[in-house]
């Protein structure tokens, strides 16, 4: 548990306190480098009506981790002391082999995808299901508490990726990360890797900067979770974009034609660089 929380403190926690420094410190450097420029700078005045105030979505942002980490424990001594079963997170001295955290990680993000994709979309942006079903169901609350909590942010900054209702913050953000873990008995190394990546994905991907390192689509990414708060939850719903693509729910461009676009960026820089070390050796040889 000690893990986890250091894991969620030191690739999310940190970052995100990072960068609302660095946007709080530098708002013109800062804004330069933001998609939405000074609209995202978190301490901004006024702006969209209803805004929540930078340390209210930081402060509930850290208490929703907290809260994740007590899920996670309640799940745990269920499991191990009262029921006696086994510990859902495999917990051995044998470490796995490391094809296996590979191949482990790579599920866990894939079953994440689609869960936080159906759960986004069919619970918390219940759009066409809720012209079939009466307004006031008591589910749709959720969607409402997603409404006037998470889009009410409007536009990224890291913090705001945990930012919403304890119970829609459940069902779309932890639930998607843990029942992957679970489903796939997961143990506790891959557990630590697999969470570190997660935190890293949401702090660098809901910053709003441009400038990302580009790590094949990881700025896609970015730009996608960006667009999903602007548009007011219109599309966009899944963490990567595999399930937007596939169901065509994505605002803006679709995760494959960003990857391509990515892919032939990253020839035309090759072919540059190439070409100038050519000329470089030809002005060379002939000096
Ligand atoms: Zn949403």
């Amino acid at each position: 548990m000690l893990g986890t929380l250091l894991m969620r403190l030191i690739f999310y926690v940190l970052p995100s306190a990072i960068f609302l420094l660095f946007d709080s410190a530098a708002p013109t450097l800062s804004a330069s480098v933001k998609q939405y420029n000074e609209l995202a700078l978190p301490a901004r005045k006024g702006g969209f009506r209803g805004r929540p105030t930078w340390w209210k979505v930081a402060g509930f942002s850290t208490l929703n981790v907290l809260l994740g980490l007590a899920l996670q424990f309640s799940i745990e001594f269920l499991f191990t002391k009262i029921l006696r079963m086994s510990s859902v997170i495999r917990i051995s001295m044998a470490l796995p082999m490391p094809w296996r955290v590979v191949r482990d990680i790579g599920l866990g993000l894939c079953l994440r995808e689609i869960i936080q994709y159906y759960a986004h979309r069919f619970i918390l942006h219940p759009s066409r299901v809720s012209r079939y079903t009466a307004a006031n169901e008591p589910w749709l609350q959720l969607s409402k508490w997603h409404q006037s909590w998470q889009h009410s942010v409007s536009v990224p900054y890291s913090f705001s990726a945990n930012y919403d209702h304890p119970a829609a913050w459940a069902i779309w953000r932890w639930l998607p990360v843990f029942l992957p873990a679970v489903f796939f008995r997961f143990h506790l190394l891959t557990w630590y890797i697999y969470i570190a990546l997660v935190s890293l994905d949401e702090a660098f991907t809901y910053s709003g900067y441009t400038g990302l390192p580009s790590f094949f689509i990881w700025r896609s990414i970015a730009r996608m979770q960006g667009k999903h708060l602007i548009s007011g939850g219109a599309g966009n719903y899944a963490p990567i974009g595999i399930m937007d693509w596939i169901h065509d729910t994505t605002v803006g461009e679709d995760i494959v034609d960003r990857a391509k676009s990515e892919l032939m960026a990253g020839q035309n820089n090759r072919t540059v660089r190439s070409r100038s070390r050519s000329k470089n050796r030809n002005r060379a040889g002939r000096h």
